[in-house]
């Protein structure tokens, strides 16, 4: 029996990177794992079916999280197939780098609606459905703590607006029993930040450790925040990225 047997999850943009590793994790964990996706439903139904195969649960629901109605909509939708709602990860998010003067005004509404205002929306939605014991868990970014070269200050601005969300919906729902808590990743082998990129050595050279993480790695300390083990954890940032920040 895993840790979180009899527990319901649901995780933002589940279908690839550090999302998919939250996913398989929290199933393996013996959790029923609801996931979102917007763009890659093939890959979204192949996780959900090899989690199924495998002897987990897990469904994937469509909803673009800059899109309010289709993600309460999807969350809402999931609590009721699954039965209840204990756990959301809001893991979606979208990097928009670049010389700061060419950053539009689209890639500022855009990376806002996804990164900023989706981790409000979802967690306001997911909170109606949860009880004593219950979980937010965001991934934020170590970028959102420092910000160690030119051309991410909007990406880092985003993600540096989930610790203050942290700590003011941990004290929000705190006597709920519900604990909020944040992750901040560093460089993480995933699609949005390939090991073998272009931007990659110079990432790998801010690090005390110079490898890039596993989104495995990540989904780790997610399942511990997500477990009982993790319960007196509150209103706090993780970050998890190789000593990149120290
Ligand atoms: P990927 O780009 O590899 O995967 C992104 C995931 O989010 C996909 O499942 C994608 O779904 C989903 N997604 C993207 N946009 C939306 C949207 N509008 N609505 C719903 N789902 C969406 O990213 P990572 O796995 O690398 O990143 C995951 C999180 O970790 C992000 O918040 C990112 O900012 C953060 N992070 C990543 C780091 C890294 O080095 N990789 C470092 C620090 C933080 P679909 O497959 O359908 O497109």
């Amino acid at each position: 029996m895993g840790n979180l047997t009899g527990k319901v999850a649901l995780v933002t943009g589940g279908s690839r990177g550090i999302g998919a590793a939250i996913v398989r994790r929290l199933a393996k964990e013996g959790a029923a794992v609801a996931f979102t996706y917007v763009s890659a439903p093939d890959k979204a139904e192949a996780l959900a079916a090899d989690i199924v195969t495998g002897g987990g649960n897990a469904r994937a629901y469509r909803a673009d999280g800059a899109d309010p109605a289709a993600l309460r909509a999807a969350i809402d939708q999931a609590a009721v197939d699954l039965g209840r709602l204990d756990i959301l990860v809001n893991n979606a998010g979208i990097y928009v780098g670049g010389p700061f003067e060419e950053v539009t005004l689209e890639d500022y509404d855009r990376t806002m609606a996804i990164n900023v205002r989706a981790v409000f929306v979802a967690s306001q939605a997911a909170a109606r459905h949860m009880g004593e014991g219950s979980r937010i868990i965001s991934i934020g970014s170590n970028l959102g703590e420092r910000v160690p070269a030119p051309g991410m200050t909007l990406y880092a601005m985003s993600k540096s607006a989930l610790t203050a969300f942290t700590q003011g919906l941990a004290r929000d729902l705190g006597a709920r029993g519900i604990t909020v808590n944040l992750v901040q990743p560093g460089s993480t082998d995933t699609d949005m930040n390939p090991a073998d990129g272009s931007r990659a050595e110079g990432q790998r050279a801010r690090m005390a450790i110079q490898r890039y993480g596993d989104a495995s790695n990540i989904a780790s300390i997610v399942a511990w925040l997500a477990s009982e083990e993790g319960r007196f954890a509150n209103g706090a940032a993780f970050t998890v990225d190789g000593g990149a920040n120290a």
